[in-house]
């Protein structure tokens, strides 16, 4: 079991679905965790409680990651209430699906400021606190490497861009002992992608084992990157997908 204590971790959007199930994650394996999000806050709330019912210090923040000085702001917040930074997951993403001729500027935009500018700002300034045994690790997607159906393209255009920042991040912060990872989930149940929606059966029936990934099956990769076993694996995708891009 992957042991945290001591550490302190960030997770971009935690107040639901995948990023919830981290943040409570790396609280169980020890971590004083800060999570963020941007509407609901009964909901981050409740995840932070459950940190601090579980003994660690928990924390949450309102920080909409499509304002450009707000993932850096978020990592300072947490700085100052738990006096260091260890592990930044940046989770946080906005999920688009439609046709080429539906985008304009705004949603253009949006996804690049949420889902590529808000993990590298978050990084940028991760990285000015952290000392040797930081983790750095970003959440892709499946999608990032393959094109299942017609309708992504806006959004797996800001998931393959994760890939290109965490290999350069990893060889520039290698040497100080700061490992940088890219996890893809599967289609995974959560509020995005619900594992009875309208097409889960049709998605489902893309992965190997047939099913959708629970929360705790793609938490439970990123913990084991965030701790010592995971520390001499970096620049690095790791697909936690049930055999989608098989
Ligand atoms: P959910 O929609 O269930 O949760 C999204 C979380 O992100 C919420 O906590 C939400 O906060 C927060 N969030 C959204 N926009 C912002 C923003 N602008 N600023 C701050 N926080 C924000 O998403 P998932 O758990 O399904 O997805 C999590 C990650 O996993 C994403 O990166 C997604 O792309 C990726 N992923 C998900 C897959 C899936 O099948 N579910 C598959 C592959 C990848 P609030 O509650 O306030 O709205």
């Amino acid at each position: 079991m992957t042991r945290l204590e001591g550490k302190v971790a960030l997770v971009t959007g935690g107040s639901r679905g995948i990023g919830a199930a981290v943040a409570l994650r790396l609280a169980e394996a020890g971590a004083d965790t800060v999570l963020t999000y941007e509407n609901n806050a009964e909901r981050a709330d409740a995840v932070a409680g459950r940190i601090r019912a579980a003994g660690r210090r928990g924390l949450a923040l309102r920080s909409d990651s499509a304002r450009p000085g707000a993932p850096a702001a978020a990592v300072e917040e947490a700085v100052a209430a738990f006096g260091r930074l260890d592990i930044l997951v940046n989770n946080a993403a906005v999920f688009l699906v439609g046709p080429l001729a539906d985008w304009g500027a705004a949603e253009i935009d949006r996804t690049l400021a949420v889902n590529v500018r808000a993990p590298f700002t978050a990084a940028q300034a991760a990285a000015r606190h952290m000392g040797p045994g930081g983790r750095i690790i970003s959440i892709g997607s499946n999608v990032a490497d393959r094109a299942p159906f017609p309708g992504l393209a806006l959004y797996s255009m800001s998931k393959t861009a994760l890939a290109g920042m965490t290999r350069g991040l990893a060889r520039e912060l290698g040497p100080r002992g700061i490992t940088v990872n890219l996890v893809h989930p599967g289609p995974t149940d959560t509020d995005a992608n619900p594992a009875d929606g309208p097409n889960a059966q049709a998605i489902a029936g893309l992965t190997s084992v047939g099913r959708y990934a629970r929360t705790t099956e793609i938490a439970a990769t990123v913990a084991h990157l965030a701790g010592e076993d995971g520390a001499y694996i970096t620049g690095a995708e790791l697909h936690v997908d049930g055999g989608f891009t098989a």
